[in-house]
């Protein structure tokens, strides 16, 4: 099955900062196995909480069990908030590969492969501060 979670931080100009994650139960009616859907409930969730000072919802994050870390075009047809960071991980038996998209801000069903850097909170508060 397909794991899946939103994506809490900020984004400042093409730059977007993880912060939190908001775990969802995959609640696609396919094939979890290759589709995905975010709880809308979790959704809505983050959306009020980002209301009150919680980290903006940025993107989300989903896995790609034995597939390849690229959009698949169930996804390409999910996308719909422009702008979102789309991570994908394609997990292996013995390996994983999470790859960084970025939802066109004119046509969000268009995800193109963006640069993905991972560092530790700490390092990223720290670079932040400068
Ligand atoms: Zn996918």
């Amino acid at each position: 099955m397909e794991a899946c979670a939103l994506l809490m931080g900020e984004r400042t100009g093409n730059k977007v900062v993880v912060k939190d994650l908001a775990l969802s139960d995959n609640v696609s009616d396919g094939d979890r196995g290759a589709n995905f859907e975010i709880d809308p409930e979790v959704y809505l969730a983050a959306q009020k909480a980002a209301r009150v000072g919680a980290p903006a919802v940025v993107g989300v994050w989903h896995s790609h069990p034995d597939g390849e870390p690229f959009p698949s075009d169930a996804d390409r047809q999910r996308s719909h908030e422009p702008g979102w960071l789309w991570l994908i991980t394609a997990v292996g038996r013995s390996s994983a590969e999470t790859c960084a998209f970025e939802a066109d801000k004119q046509d969000s069903h268009c995800l193109f492969a963006c640069g993905l850097a991972i560092t530790a909170a700490s390092a990223t508060e720290s670079s932040q501060s400068v």
